[in-house]
């Protein structure tokens, strides 16, 4: 474990908020791993959508300043696909949208078994593969005039024993860090594409996707170091990165009213009919009702121990 944190710091080090959300995103996949884990152990399988809910509202403690969490009072029938929906700030302030799709590994099977898991659309409509709903439902969305979403698949893995599977990560050894692996994250046409294969075994959909924190260490690694100078900055670098050449991300210039006023409020919002469950929310700027006083502890931490370090370097000269 501190083996990891170290190699994290240092990849990003002098960038206290960019390794700060590394770290964060490192811990939730390491976490995600461990609760999968404990419940097989326990004699059973953790179900997507109670790991989906405990991720976000970690996401949502990164800082409070600048994350936030909103739920949608249920609706009948969802009608893309997606779990959660994850709106991002641009630099301009507009915001990007993405649609996530939550599939968990089967155990012993080693295999995402939902992953061919068709839908009705509908009633009594035909039957469409859960993947292609996503694309083509956010495909849809922005043809009617609304924001195009970028449809993402979410990963949530604990394979057991030793493994030999691919490792993609750019930044990170393999070596002790299988567990950051327990989520990872594709672009929703890569995995669409393997379904149509027949393919939904682990090393197939794992040599398609990332860990999620290598939207963080991968991105910015590749990008030069070049300062994001926010954790939406970050992220977006980091989407880009994942979709490379695939995909632009497109923006909307404000976030629909009832999330904005959901912020402020604390509450539930009435779904409208292309709303997942929940919506996940990172500004660059303060979100609506933060209290911007409040800085997290770690990050805190990592700031004043970057200060420190520096300060000792500029002795040293
Ligand atoms: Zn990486």
């Amino acid at each position: 474990m501190e083996h990891i944190h170290h190699v994290i710091e240092n990849l990003m080090a002098g960038r206290p908020e960019a390794c700060h959300l590394a770290k964060a995103l490192a811990k939730q996949a390491r976490a995600t791993h461990r609760r999968m884990a404990r419940a097989r152990s326990a004699g059973f399988e953790a179900y997507e959508t109670t790991i989906t809910d405990l991720l976000l509202t970690e996401l949502a403690h990164v800082d409070p300043r600048f994350w936030g969490v909103v739920r949608f009072t249920s609706h009948e029938e969802r009608r893309n696909g997606a779990d959660w929906q994850w709106w991002i700030q641009r630099s301009n302030l507009s915001w990007v949208c993405l649609w996530i799709q939550a599939k968990r590994l089967y155990h012993p099977s080693e295999r995402y078994e939902q992953l061919k898991h068709e839908v009705r659309t509908g009633s009594g409509g035909s039957r469409i593969r859960q993947s292609r709903l996503l694309v083509e439902a956010a495909r849809r969305e922005g043809r009617s005039g609304k924001i195009q979403p970028v449809p993402l698949y979410a990963f949530y893995n604990c394979p057991q024993g030793k493994r030999a599977e691919p490792w993609r990560c750019e930044a990170l050894e393999p070596c002790q860090q299988q567990s950051l692996l327990g989520i990872t994250i594709a672009p929703a046409r890569r995995i669409d594409d393997l379904v149509v294969e027949g393919k939904n075994a682990y090393g197939d959909v794992l040599a398609a996707s990332w860990p999620l924190s290598c939207l963080v260490h991968c991105s910015t690694t590749r990008a030069g170091h070049r300062p994001q100078r926010s954790y939406a900055s970050t992220l977006l670098t980091g989407m880009e990165w994942l979709h490379t050449g695939d995909v632009d991300l497109p923006s909307t210039p404000s976030l629909p009213s009832r999330i904005e006023e959901a912020l402020v409020t604390d509450g539930e919002v009435v779904a409208e009919e292309s709303d997942p469950r929940i919506a996940l929310i990172t500004g660059r700027e303060g979100l609506p009702g933060a209290r911007m006083d409040e800085v997290p502890k770690e990050l805190k931490e990592l700031v004043d121990l970057w200060e420190l370090e520096w300060s000792g370097r500029r002795e040293m000269l």
